[in-house]
């Protein structure tokens, strides 16, 4: 049973115990049902209360039980809510800390409901691409009226009960109690109060209306559009709320299911509930038990203050933890601290710092040129020049100077970790922290394991990307990690493409159209165009064999590095950051394809598409056989949360999964017959193929 019930005099109390939030699984509404019939059944029980034991009253839906068949098994939430409305005997419920969701649908069942303050209060199915599903959508305007009630299930955003309890004419709580310590006690005495109140008020009886109605509604559909462009459950959020105004309530609830149910088969809602679940898996390795020993972090020596020692150097600073960065001159420390003022600044100027919060980190930042200043630091992160002799030396340095046990990261973009944890004596203390660029903004954080990572290593530093606010996926040793490794394949499909007859913006349109939030040429000149050129560089003498298109070296040769340069795949106005289709790269292109001997054709938009999406996906199928990484869903997060692969596809991967691991086997095979492209890398993954053949899906 995960729900406990007691009886305080003549008021019976049921209390929800399913950590870490009494999520409203199978055992625990049974328990609440069968609660309310003992107390029923009671004539000692006048009036009963239910509340949440630990940190909830309740957060939803039992996460555990998403996507089985235990989530909607009987009684399910709509029938313990019909429990509750049914109980002859009044039910308060008692909400402290958080109530969302189901949690918040049950409350809106019961008779009364009683708050403590600083309770988030949220319905937040909207964020998983659905609406409320247990009459959320038809009992919360009802109380709270229909803006306020709107505003909520559309953002999925918690407000807190004391903000909830100031709105005018408010009937979501009948009481507030003083404080989250007196509140069970608060609630059994206003139990006690109303136990002989007839009849028993019912939200499902409260009038719903807008004094505005159609007008209202259209206004509110307007802004909902603007919000969320690719996604259809705000804009049902809608169609549901204007309902409750309209219809019977009953109606209003068959509605709002009849809504739930299709969106719940919508490819959007599959994509978020999928990352909902990837988010939580990632942090899990499979061999590094939860319990695992970490280690103390509580100083970190950041070595280069370049483009990314100063952002990675940031996110410690935000969590209040102490950094060092370490320099080779003096003009390259200044700088980089320089860049790290202006960017606080500029969250000061913007109202999202505070002056003394600003203050607080710089104080906690040191600078130095000396490594005598950081070897009592617990974790040292390496982002100097990307060249392996380099990092040799560095490591070498680290290896004889660093206190016993710190932790040794390097993050390196391309380089063996393996190899670089061979330069010290202690490879157990050498992991990869690969930051993405910019590195105090980027969510992702791929933690590279190599051969010989300490388990202790490992759990420490997941835990710290969680204290810095990372979503970390871990990565075994291969060039370029799970990411780039990915990217490379699909930068040069989009090379191959501008060779047939594509152009860069026909290109970036397609996939921008797909949802990226920007095509590779225009990434490329955001990012520099001289850093492919020069990874290209060193691949032409480690792979000579592999196929790419020249016209990216062609331009990087006419000096077009991006935006930094002013001009790359696209021409640039000075100061500005919009692309402009370049004639000059344009007359390059087709100068670079009559050298080639190239016809060029009409390239569809899908086939762009296609071939961007599933080179990353033949790539990424390759990475979780090799077992580079640990599961699918890791493959989706990096792309999501470091590449900007649209949300609403849930991730290469996934998206893979949702077209048909046939159908995605079957435009490879096409794609090999293409004489101007690598017929080997359209080779489709054994592991694609095998789950193709199997009917199965990546996820
Ligand atoms: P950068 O050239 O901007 O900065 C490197 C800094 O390291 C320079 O300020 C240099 O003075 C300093 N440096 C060089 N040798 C040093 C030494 N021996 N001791 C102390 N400082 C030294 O380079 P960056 O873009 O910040 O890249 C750093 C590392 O991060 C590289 O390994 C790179 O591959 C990786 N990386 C870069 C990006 C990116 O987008 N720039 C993204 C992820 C990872």
């Amino acid at each position: 049973m995960t729900a406990e019930y007691q009886v305080h005099g003549d008021v019976a109390v049921i209390t929800m115990n399913n950590p870490p939030v009494n999520g409203l699984g199978y055992a625990t509404r049974s328990a609440i049902a069968s609660g309310i019939d003992q107390a029923n059944a009671d004539p000692a029980v006048k009036a009963i209360v239910i509340t949440g034991a630990g940190k909830a009253f309740s957060g939803g839906a039992d996460i555990k039980e998403f996507g089985t068949a235990r989530a909607t098994q009987d009684p399910n939430l709509l029938s313990v809510i019909l429990a509750c409305e049914n109980s002859s005997k009044p039910i308060v419920a008692a909400l402290h800390s958080v109530a969302m969701g189901g949690g918040l649908e049950l409350a809106l069942g019961c008779h009364y409901r009683i708050a403590a303050p600083g309770a988030n209060i949220a319905l937040p199915e909207v964020k998983l691409g659905l609406i409320p599903g247990a009459g959320g959508t038809q009992r919360l305007p009802r109380v709270l009226g229909v803006e306020p009630a709107l505003n909520m299930i559309v953002s999925g955003e918690p407000v807190k009960s004391d903000m909830l309890a100031k709105l005018p004419g408010q009937k979501l709580f009948d009481r507030m109690a003083a404080s989250p310590e007196s509140l069970q006690e608060e609630a059994i005495a206003f139990a006690r109060a109303v136990a002989d109140t007839r009849p028993l008020p019912l939200v499902r009886n409260m009038p719903c209306k807008h004094p505005m109605g159609d007008a209202y509604f259209g206004f509110a559909r307007n802004m909902v559009k603007g919000m969320a462009k690719n996604f259809p459950a705000p804009g049902k959020c809608v169609d549901a709320i204007e309902a409750a105004t309209k219809k019977k309530f009953d109606e209003g609830m068959a509605y709002e299911r009849e809504i739930f149910t299709a969106l719940m088969f919508t490819p959007e809602s599959r994509a978020l509930r999928h990352l909902f679940v990837a988010e939580r898996a990632a942090s899990k390795i499979a061999d590094v038990p939860e319990d695992t020993p970490k280690r103390t972090i509580e100083r970190v020596a950041v070595l280069g203050a370049g483009t990314m020692g100063g952002g990675i150097s940031m996110n410690f600073l935000n969590a209040g933890i102490p950094v060092t960065i370490l320099e080779m001159k003096q003009e390259a420390l200044d700088r980089g601290i320089a860049t790290m003022r202006k960017n606080y600044e500029s969250q000061v100027k913007k109202g999202k710092l505070k002056q003394d919060k600003y203050d607080e980190r710089m104080g906690l930042l040191k600078t130095t040129l000396s490594y005598d200043d950081i070897r009592d630091a617990d974790l040292v992160i390496e982002a100097v020049f990307e060249d392996m002799a380099v990092k040799q030396k560095v490591f070498e340095m680290l290896d004889a100077v660093m206190k016993k046990g710190a932790i040794l990261a390097s993050n390196t973009s391309t380089l063996d970790v393996d190899k670089i944890a061979g330069f010290t004596r202690r490879p157990e203390d050498v992991v990869g922290l690969h930051f993405f660029s910019p590195a105090n903004v980027m969510k992702l954080l791929e933690v590279v394991r190599g051969a010989k990572t300490g388990k202790d290593v490992l759990a420490t530093v997941m835990a710290l990307a969680r204290k810095i606010r990372k979503t970390a996926v871990v990565s075994g040793v291969t060039d370029g990690f799970i990411g780039n490794r990915m990217i490379e394949q699909y930068s040069r499909q989009a090379g191959f493409l501008l060779d047939e007859g594509a152009t860069p913006q026909q290109v970036d349109k397609a996939i921008e159209k797909f949802g990226f939030a920007m095509g590779p040429f225009r990434m490329g000149d955001l990012a520099g165009n001289d850093i492919g050129w020069a990874i290209r560089k060193r691949r032409a003498q480690e792979r000579p064999n592999m196929l790419y298109s020249r016209s990216a070296d062609k331009l990087c040769e006419l000096g077009r590095f991006g935006q930094k340069t002013g001009a790359g795949w696209y021409d640039y106005q000075p100061g500005k950051r919009d692309a402009i289709p370049s004639k000059l790269v344009e007359d390059m292109i087709v100068e670079h394809r009559k050298s080639l001997g190239v016809e060029p054709r009409r390239i569809s938009d899908e086939e762009i598409v296609q071939r961007l999406v599933f080179a990353l996906v033949n790539e990424g199928a390759r990475i979780l056989e090799e077992g580079i990484a640990a599961r699918a869903s890791d493959i989706d997060m990096v792309y999501i949360t470091g590449y900007g692969f649209p949300v609403h596809r849930g991730g290469p991967m996934l998206y893979a999964d949702q077209v048909g691991l046939f159908n995605v086997a079957q435009a490879m095979k096409r794609f090999q017959k293409n004489p101007r492209d690598d017929a080997k890398f359209w080779e489709p993954a054994p592991l694609l193929l095998k789950l193709a053949s199997e009917g199965k899906t990546f996820n």
